[in-house]
Protein backbone atom coordinates (compact mmCIF):
# COMPACT_ATOMS: atom_id res chain seq x y z
CA UNK A 1 0.00 0.00 0.00
CA UNK A 2 1.46 3.16 -1.16
CA UNK A 3 2.26 5.85 1.16
CA UNK A 4 -0.69 8.90 1.09
CA UNK A 5 0.20 11.93 0.11
CA UNK A 6 0.78 15.00 1.85
CA UNK A 7 -0.57 17.24 -0.78
CA UNK A 8 -4.07 18.63 -0.11
CA UNK A 9 -6.27 20.42 -2.81
CA UNK A 10 -9.43 22.46 -2.87
CA UNK A 11 -10.52 20.82 -6.26
CA UNK A 12 -13.15 18.03 -6.35
CA UNK A 13 -11.90 15.27 -8.82
CA UNK A 14 -15.59 13.92 -8.90
CA UNK A 15 -17.74 17.01 -9.23
CA UNK A 16 -19.17 18.39 -12.16
CA UNK A 17 -18.31 21.77 -14.08
CA UNK A 18 -14.89 23.47 -14.03
CA UNK A 19 -12.73 24.26 -11.18
CA UNK A 20 -9.62 25.59 -11.06
CA UNK A 21 -7.35 25.32 -7.96
CA UNK A 22 -4.12 24.37 -6.36
CA UNK A 23 -2.74 21.39 -4.90
CA UNK A 24 -1.08 22.29 -1.83
CA UNK A 25 2.15 21.18 -1.11
CA UNK A 26 3.00 21.62 2.48
CA UNK A 27 6.80 23.62 2.69
CA UNK A 28 7.49 25.30 5.99
CA UNK A 29 10.24 27.96 5.95
CA UNK A 30 11.32 31.02 7.64
CA UNK A 31 9.19 33.25 5.79
CA UNK A 32 6.15 30.90 5.98
CA UNK A 33 5.84 27.99 8.78
CA UNK A 34 2.88 26.70 7.54
CA UNK A 35 3.56 27.68 4.12
CA UNK A 36 2.06 25.39 0.93
CA UNK A 37 3.77 25.66 -2.97
CA UNK A 38 0.67 25.90 -4.40
CA UNK A 39 0.60 23.90 -8.11
CA UNK A 40 -2.28 25.33 -10.07
CA UNK A 41 -4.50 22.42 -11.22
CA UNK A 42 -7.55 22.69 -13.51
CA UNK A 43 -10.63 19.82 -13.41
CA UNK A 44 -13.21 19.97 -15.85
CA UNK A 45 -15.96 17.56 -15.90
CA UNK A 46 -19.04 16.87 -17.59
CA UNK A 47 -20.59 13.53 -16.47
CA UNK A 48 -19.31 10.27 -16.93
CA UNK A 49 -16.67 9.29 -19.58
CA UNK A 50 -13.14 9.01 -20.55
CA UNK A 51 -10.41 11.33 -18.40
CA UNK A 52 -7.48 12.95 -19.74
CA UNK A 53 -4.77 14.11 -17.89
CA UNK A 54 -1.99 16.87 -19.60
CA UNK A 55 0.69 18.09 -17.69
CA UNK A 56 3.71 20.91 -18.75
CA UNK A 57 6.37 22.36 -16.77
CA UNK A 58 7.51 19.57 -15.57
CA UNK A 59 10.57 21.02 -17.02
CA UNK A 60 10.63 24.12 -16.25
CA UNK A 61 12.54 25.89 -18.71
CA UNK A 62 10.07 24.34 -21.94
CA UNK A 63 7.44 26.79 -21.97
CA UNK A 64 4.97 25.45 -25.41
CA UNK A 65 3.18 23.43 -23.54
CA UNK A 66 2.39 25.55 -20.86
CA UNK A 67 1.34 28.23 -22.37
CA UNK A 68 -1.14 26.28 -24.50
CA UNK A 69 -2.20 24.19 -21.40
CA UNK A 70 -3.07 27.96 -19.75
CA UNK A 71 -5.10 28.73 -22.97
CA UNK A 72 -7.01 25.60 -22.85
CA UNK A 73 -7.63 26.14 -18.81
CA UNK A 74 -9.26 29.53 -19.77
CA UNK A 75 -11.12 28.25 -23.25
CA UNK A 76 -12.70 24.64 -22.56
CA UNK A 77 -15.80 24.82 -20.85
CA UNK A 78 -17.67 21.64 -19.10
CA UNK A 79 -20.40 21.87 -22.07
CA UNK A 80 -17.47 21.04 -24.37
CA UNK A 81 -16.62 17.35 -22.72
CA UNK A 82 -18.01 14.71 -21.97
CA UNK A 83 -16.49 12.91 -19.04
CA UNK A 84 -12.85 14.99 -17.24
CA UNK A 85 -9.66 17.02 -18.54
CA UNK A 86 -7.48 17.32 -15.98
CA UNK A 87 -5.10 19.92 -16.69
CA UNK A 88 -1.58 21.25 -14.81
CA UNK A 89 -0.05 23.66 -16.48
CA UNK A 90 3.22 24.06 -13.98
CA UNK A 91 3.56 20.99 -12.82
CA UNK A 92 6.87 21.23 -10.96
CA UNK A 93 5.40 25.13 -10.27
CA UNK A 94 8.89 26.60 -8.29
CA UNK A 95 10.67 24.84 -11.66
CA UNK A 96 8.62 26.78 -13.48
CA UNK A 97 8.57 30.06 -11.64
CA UNK A 98 12.14 30.12 -11.70
CA UNK A 99 12.67 28.87 -15.41
CA UNK A 100 14.95 26.20 -14.89
CA UNK A 101 14.79 22.40 -15.71
CA UNK A 102 15.27 21.16 -12.23
CA UNK A 103 13.46 22.73 -8.77
CA UNK A 104 15.63 25.15 -7.05
CA UNK A 105 13.98 24.04 -3.74
CA UNK A 106 15.34 20.18 -4.22
CA UNK A 107 17.58 20.14 -7.11
CA UNK A 108 15.08 17.79 -8.65
CA UNK A 109 14.21 16.59 -11.86
CA UNK A 110 10.19 15.93 -12.09
CA UNK A 111 10.98 13.64 -15.15
CA UNK A 112 13.12 11.14 -13.52
CA UNK A 113 11.95 11.25 -9.94
CA UNK A 114 9.07 8.84 -10.70
CA UNK A 115 7.32 7.34 -8.52
CA UNK A 116 8.27 9.49 -6.11
CA UNK A 117 8.14 9.81 -1.92
CA UNK A 118 4.81 11.07 -0.37
CA UNK A 119 7.64 12.19 2.65
CA UNK A 120 10.51 13.13 0.21
CA UNK A 121 11.66 16.48 -0.98
CA UNK A 122 9.07 18.76 -3.07
CA UNK A 123 9.73 17.20 -6.23
CA UNK A 124 9.53 13.90 -5.13
CA UNK A 125 6.34 14.65 -3.20
CA UNK A 126 5.29 15.80 -6.81
CA UNK A 127 6.07 13.38 -8.62
CA UNK A 128 4.20 10.86 -6.04
CA UNK A 129 1.47 12.82 -6.24
CA UNK A 130 1.08 12.43 -9.78
CA UNK A 131 1.53 8.67 -9.58
CA UNK A 132 -0.73 7.88 -6.66
CA UNK A 133 -3.68 10.42 -6.82
CA UNK A 134 -3.83 11.52 -10.72
CA UNK A 135 -2.88 8.65 -12.95
CA UNK A 136 -5.34 5.80 -11.43
CA UNK A 137 -8.42 8.38 -12.68
CA UNK A 138 -6.40 8.89 -16.01
CA UNK A 139 -7.09 6.99 -19.67
CA UNK A 140 -4.61 9.34 -21.82
CA UNK A 141 -2.21 11.35 -20.68
CA UNK A 142 -0.01 13.94 -22.56
CA UNK A 143 3.11 15.19 -20.75
CA UNK A 144 3.99 18.44 -23.03
CA UNK A 145 7.97 19.01 -23.26
CA UNK A 146 10.51 20.93 -25.01
CA UNK A 147 14.58 20.48 -25.19
CA UNK A 148 14.98 23.42 -22.30
CA UNK A 149 17.39 25.66 -21.98
CA UNK A 150 20.23 23.35 -22.94
CA UNK A 151 18.50 21.54 -26.52
CA UNK A 152 16.99 22.81 -29.26
CA UNK A 153 13.96 20.71 -30.78
CA UNK A 154 12.21 20.00 -34.16
CA UNK A 155 8.80 20.13 -32.43
CA UNK A 156 7.32 17.29 -32.06
CA UNK A 157 4.42 15.09 -30.70
CA UNK A 158 5.71 11.33 -29.27
CA UNK A 159 5.24 7.97 -27.84
CA UNK A 160 7.45 5.63 -26.51
CA UNK A 161 8.06 1.83 -27.17
CA UNK A 162 6.45 -0.10 -23.75
CA UNK A 163 6.89 -3.49 -24.28
CA UNK A 164 3.29 -3.74 -24.59
CA UNK A 165 1.99 -3.84 -28.20
CA UNK A 166 -1.98 -3.66 -27.29
CA UNK A 167 -0.66 -0.23 -25.34
CA UNK A 168 1.89 0.57 -28.21
CA UNK A 169 -0.91 0.17 -30.70
CA UNK A 170 -2.91 2.66 -28.96
CA UNK A 171 -0.37 5.05 -28.02
CA UNK A 172 0.47 4.95 -32.00
CA UNK A 173 -3.42 5.43 -33.10
CA UNK A 174 -3.26 8.70 -30.54
CA UNK A 175 -0.07 9.95 -31.65
CA UNK A 176 -1.63 10.11 -35.06
CA UNK A 177 -5.18 11.40 -34.31
CA UNK A 178 -3.09 14.74 -32.17
CA UNK A 179 -1.72 14.90 -35.80
CA UNK A 180 1.77 16.95 -35.44
CA UNK A 181 3.80 17.71 -38.46
CA UNK A 182 6.41 15.30 -36.96
CA UNK A 183 5.45 12.30 -34.72
CA UNK A 184 8.22 10.53 -33.17
CA UNK A 185 8.90 6.94 -31.70
CA UNK A 186 11.14 6.87 -28.93
CA UNK A 187 12.30 2.78 -29.48
CA UNK A 188 15.30 4.13 -27.23
CA UNK A 189 16.16 7.26 -25.77
CA UNK A 190 19.86 8.50 -24.18
CA UNK A 191 18.61 8.70 -20.10
CA UNK A 192 14.85 8.84 -19.83
CA UNK A 193 13.83 5.17 -20.67
CA UNK A 194 10.84 3.64 -18.94
CA UNK A 195 12.71 2.60 -15.83
CA UNK A 196 14.49 5.85 -14.64
CA UNK A 197 11.86 7.67 -13.30
CA UNK A 198 10.06 9.54 -15.85
CA UNK A 199 6.25 10.37 -15.67
CA UNK A 200 6.25 8.68 -18.66
CA UNK A 201 8.14 5.79 -17.62
CA UNK A 202 4.92 5.54 -14.51
CA UNK A 203 1.68 6.12 -16.74
CA UNK A 204 2.90 3.49 -19.28
CA UNK A 205 3.16 1.29 -16.11
CA UNK A 206 0.13 1.31 -14.85
CA UNK A 207 -1.43 1.47 -18.74
CA UNK A 208 -2.40 4.54 -19.28
CA UNK A 209 -1.93 5.78 -23.09
CA UNK A 210 0.34 7.93 -22.80
CA UNK A 211 2.28 10.54 -25.26
CA UNK A 212 5.04 13.15 -24.76
CA UNK A 213 6.65 15.88 -27.28
CA UNK A 214 9.51 18.18 -27.92
CA UNK A 215 7.68 20.81 -28.99
CA UNK A 216 10.51 23.85 -28.93
CA UNK A 217 13.52 24.13 -26.84
CA UNK A 218 16.49 26.76 -26.09
CA UNK A 219 14.32 28.24 -23.23
CA UNK A 220 12.13 30.30 -25.62
CA UNK A 221 9.03 29.58 -27.35
CA UNK A 222 8.27 28.06 -30.54
CA UNK A 223 5.45 30.22 -32.21
CA UNK A 224 4.96 26.37 -34.36
CA UNK A 225 5.60 24.37 -31.39
CA UNK A 226 3.14 26.77 -29.61
CA UNK A 227 0.61 26.30 -32.76
CA UNK A 228 1.18 22.65 -32.73
CA UNK A 229 0.07 21.69 -29.18
CA UNK A 230 -2.87 24.06 -29.12
CA UNK A 231 -4.24 22.13 -32.29
CA UNK A 232 -3.23 18.44 -30.96
CA UNK A 233 -4.39 18.82 -27.57
CA UNK A 234 -7.54 19.59 -29.22
CA UNK A 235 -7.45 16.27 -31.75
CA UNK A 236 -6.42 14.11 -28.64
CA UNK A 237 -9.69 15.35 -26.50
CA UNK A 238 -11.82 14.18 -29.71
CA UNK A 239 -9.68 11.15 -30.21
CA UNK A 240 -9.99 10.12 -26.83
CA UNK A 241 -14.21 10.53 -26.98
CA UNK A 242 -13.67 13.73 -24.63
CA UNK A 243 -15.11 15.85 -27.48
CA UNK A 244 -17.08 15.94 -30.43
CA UNK A 245 -15.03 16.40 -33.83
CA UNK A 246 -16.74 19.91 -34.43
CA UNK A 247 -15.59 21.01 -31.42
CA UNK A 248 -11.91 20.44 -32.99
CA UNK A 249 -9.81 22.83 -35.48
CA UNK A 250 -11.69 23.70 -38.56
CA UNK A 251 -8.59 23.39 -40.02
CA UNK A 252 -7.30 20.24 -42.00
CA UNK A 253 -4.74 18.76 -39.85
CA UNK A 254 -1.18 18.24 -41.46
CA UNK A 255 0.22 14.91 -42.66
CA UNK A 256 2.61 13.48 -39.97
CA UNK A 257 5.44 12.20 -40.86
CA UNK A 258 6.11 9.38 -38.34
CA UNK A 259 9.88 8.95 -37.21
CA UNK A 260 12.17 7.15 -34.70
CA UNK A 261 14.98 7.19 -32.66
CA UNK A 262 15.80 3.34 -32.59
CA UNK A 263 19.67 3.36 -30.97
CA UNK A 264 21.96 4.50 -28.92
CA UNK A 265 24.51 5.37 -32.09
CA UNK A 266 21.68 8.21 -32.82
CA UNK A 267 23.28 10.58 -29.89
CA UNK A 268 26.25 12.52 -30.69
CA UNK A 269 28.61 13.00 -27.41
CA UNK A 270 30.86 15.73 -26.73
CA UNK A 271 34.64 13.84 -25.94
CA UNK A 272 36.41 16.91 -24.95
CA UNK A 273 35.33 20.16 -22.67
CA UNK A 274 35.88 22.95 -24.92
CA UNK A 275 33.79 24.87 -27.23
CA UNK A 276 31.52 23.18 -29.56
CA UNK A 277 31.49 24.56 -33.26
CA UNK A 278 28.36 22.81 -34.86
CA UNK A 279 28.17 22.18 -38.51
CA UNK A 280 24.34 21.61 -39.29
CA UNK A 281 21.34 22.90 -38.33
CA UNK A 282 17.92 21.34 -37.22
CA UNK A 283 16.43 19.56 -39.96
CA UNK A 284 19.60 18.24 -41.82
CA UNK A 285 19.93 14.87 -42.85
CA UNK A 286 23.04 13.62 -42.22
CA UNK A 287 25.30 10.57 -43.35
CA UNK A 288 26.85 8.21 -40.61
CA UNK A 289 30.88 9.32 -40.15
CA UNK A 290 29.77 13.07 -41.73
CA UNK A 291 31.00 15.46 -39.41
CA UNK A 292 28.57 17.29 -36.32
CA UNK A 293 31.15 19.73 -35.66
CA UNK A 294 34.73 20.29 -33.61
CA UNK A 295 35.84 21.26 -30.46
CA UNK A 296 37.63 24.08 -30.26
CA UNK A 297 40.32 24.91 -26.88
CA UNK A 298 39.85 29.02 -26.47
CA UNK A 299 42.43 28.55 -23.95
CA UNK A 300 44.94 26.86 -25.90
CA UNK A 301 44.20 27.97 -29.96
CA UNK A 302 47.46 26.70 -31.26
CA UNK A 303 45.81 22.93 -30.40
CA UNK A 304 44.01 21.41 -33.16
CA UNK A 305 40.36 21.58 -32.51
CA UNK A 306 38.76 17.64 -31.88
CA UNK A 307 35.82 16.90 -34.84
CA UNK A 308 32.77 15.08 -33.84
CA UNK A 309 31.42 12.99 -35.99
CA UNK A 310 27.81 11.48 -36.49
CA UNK A 311 27.55 7.55 -35.85
CA UNK A 312 24.12 6.36 -38.01
CA UNK A 313 22.41 8.18 -40.84
CA UNK A 314 19.57 10.96 -40.29
CA UNK A 315 17.66 13.49 -40.04
CA UNK A 316 19.24 16.20 -36.86
CA UNK A 317 15.96 16.22 -34.76
CA UNK A 318 17.89 18.46 -31.37
CA UNK A 319 20.57 20.18 -31.27
CA UNK A 320 22.79 21.63 -28.34
CA UNK A 321 21.74 25.49 -27.79
CA UNK A 322 24.92 26.17 -25.70
CA UNK A 323 28.24 26.67 -26.98
CA UNK A 324 30.20 25.34 -24.23
CA UNK A 325 30.35 21.85 -23.59
CA UNK A 326 31.73 19.21 -20.87
CA UNK A 327 32.95 15.63 -21.81
CA UNK A 328 29.22 13.91 -22.12
CA UNK A 329 27.44 16.07 -23.14
CA UNK A 330 24.99 15.47 -25.53
CA UNK A 331 25.75 17.70 -28.57
CA UNK A 332 22.71 16.22 -31.41
CA UNK A 333 21.04 13.74 -32.06
CA UNK A 334 18.93 12.07 -35.29
CA UNK A 335 16.01 10.39 -35.90
CA UNK A 336 15.03 8.38 -39.07
CA UNK A 337 11.96 7.69 -40.73
CA UNK A 338 9.73 4.88 -38.63
CA UNK A 339 10.05 1.72 -40.34
CA UNK A 340 6.93 0.33 -38.31
CA1 LIG B 1 12.02 18.04 -21.30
Amino acid sequence: MAQPTRIFTDVDYEQDGKQVGWLYLPYSITRSAYGNISIPVACIKNGKGPTVLFTAGTHGDEYEGQIALCKLVRSLQPSDIRGRVIIVTAANLPAAMAGTRVSPLDEGNLARLFPGDSDGTPTRAIAHYIDTVLFPMVDFYHDLHAGGSSLDYVPFASMRKSGNPELDARAMAALRAFAPPTGLVWAHSLDSGLSVGSAIGAAIRRGIVTLGGEFGGGGGVSITGVRVVERGIRNLLVHAGCMAPDGGPKEEPPRTRLMEVRGQDYFVLASEAGLFEPFVELSDWVQAGQPCGQIHFVDNPAREPVPITFRAAGMVVCKRRFGRVERGDCVAHLATDWKG
